[in-house]
């Protein structure tokens, strides 16, 4: 049987996380959070982000959220913002960690961080791929900060 082996692998801390040299950490937060967010990952040499406007509906569902008429939308949809971040494995913990000590007001609607595994980072301009292509000018190999 095999499931000695999912029992051996799952206990393996986070063994339920697929291994990846690459994750992208996406979250998808409160539009007005995100400037906190974004500059504190600035601060601990995360460089590279995507962010997009978006829009869904979580536990809040069709209930308006306490911030107010402009985040709730006609069909239900709030406003979200999603960020996406490309990190290599041992900065995830701290992104995360980051994102929602930033993020977290305790009310509902403070949003959801999907944790998916990349398996290569290719840069367009030179044709750089894998740590060569994620690494970031100001970033950790440029700073002392652990990030
Ligand atoms: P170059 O040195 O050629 O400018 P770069 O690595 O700095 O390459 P850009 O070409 O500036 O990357 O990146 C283009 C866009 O890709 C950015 O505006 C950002 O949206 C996105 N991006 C880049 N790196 C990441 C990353 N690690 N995670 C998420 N998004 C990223
Ligand atoms: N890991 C990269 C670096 O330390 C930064 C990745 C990012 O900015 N998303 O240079």
């Amino acid at each position: 049987s095999i499931l000695p082996i999912i029992r051996a692998q799952t206990q393996a801390s986070p063994g339920y996380v697929p291994d990846s040299k690459f994750y992208k950490v996406e979250a998808i937060l409160r539009p007005w959070r995100v400037p906190q967010v974004s500059s504190a990952l600035l601060k601990m040499g995360i460089r590279g982000v995507t962010v997009s406007d978006v829009r869904g509906f979580g536990a809040q569902g069709g209930s308006t959220e306490r911030q107010g008429g402009s985040e709730f939308s006609e069909d239900n949809f709030v406003a979200k913002i999603k960020m996406e971040i490309v990190v290599s494995k041992d900065q995830v913990e701290a992104v995360i960690d980051k994102i929602i000590r930033e993020a977290r007001t305790g009310e509902i609607g403070d949003g959801k961080i999907f944790l998916v595994p990349v398996s290569d980072v290719i840069r367009v301009r030179t044709g750089e791929r894998g740590e060569q292509a994620e690494r970031m000018a100001g970033g950790r190999a440029d700073t002392s900060v652990p990030a």
